[in-house]
């Protein structure tokens, strides 16, 4: 069972957020990742296929600043155990975050449509289609088009989702 964490707040959230990712190990996992917002809004993201102590490493020591953002460990259900299908899945432009637990049922058919609409999928993961239909119905407000996103889901899960041009805020499922 994987696990999710967000912040938002006056404080730097990397390292909130890391250590929450150590707090939720216990449950078992196969990857890591995190997503956090820098002073002017733009997303940053890191992840890893191994351990939370691994994916620090990897940072060496230049988190992401901000104090916003999302993290996740992964327990694969959709696509091999690697850095490409850990999460947070993006979509095109890399503006929209999700970091997901659980399954979507019904992603292969909202994933075909998305692809002939021209959106790019660069993950095996069923999570990566909630990104784009984010992204396709996103104008303004992150929770309209989350909501209209979810109308199309079927299956059991949770979900947290940021996004640069809905700036801070995370939008939790
Ligand atoms: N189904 C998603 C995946 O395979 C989420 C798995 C999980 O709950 O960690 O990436």
């Amino acid at each position: 069972m994987c696990g999710i964490i967000g912040y938002v707040g006056k404080r730097e959230a990397a390292p909130l957020l890391l250590e929450g990712l150590k707090r939720l190990e216990y449950r078992g996992y196969d990857s890591a990742g995190i997503c956090v917002a820098d002073g002017e809004n733009k997303l940053a993201h890191k992840k890893n296929a191994g351990r939370v102590d691994e994916l620090v490493a990897l940072m060496d020591g230049a988190m992401p600043k901000g104090n916003w953002g999302i993290a996740h460990t992964r327990w694969a259900t959709h696509g091999v155990p690697n850095t490409t299908n850990a999460h947070p899945h993006a979509d095109c432009h890399e503006n929209i975050f999700v970091v997901h637990n659980g399954i979507i049922e019904n992603y292969r058919d909202i994933k075909e449509k998305l692809i002939k609409e021209g959106h790019i999928f660069i993950s095996d993961t069923d999570t990566e289609v909630l990104s784009h239909l984010i992204e396709k119905f996103f104008k303004k407000n992150l929770e309209e088009a989350v909501i209209k996103a979810l109308k199309l889901m079927r299956g059991a899960y949770g979900i947290a989702v940021v996004a640069a041009q809905d700036p801070g805020k995370i939008v939790a499922v």
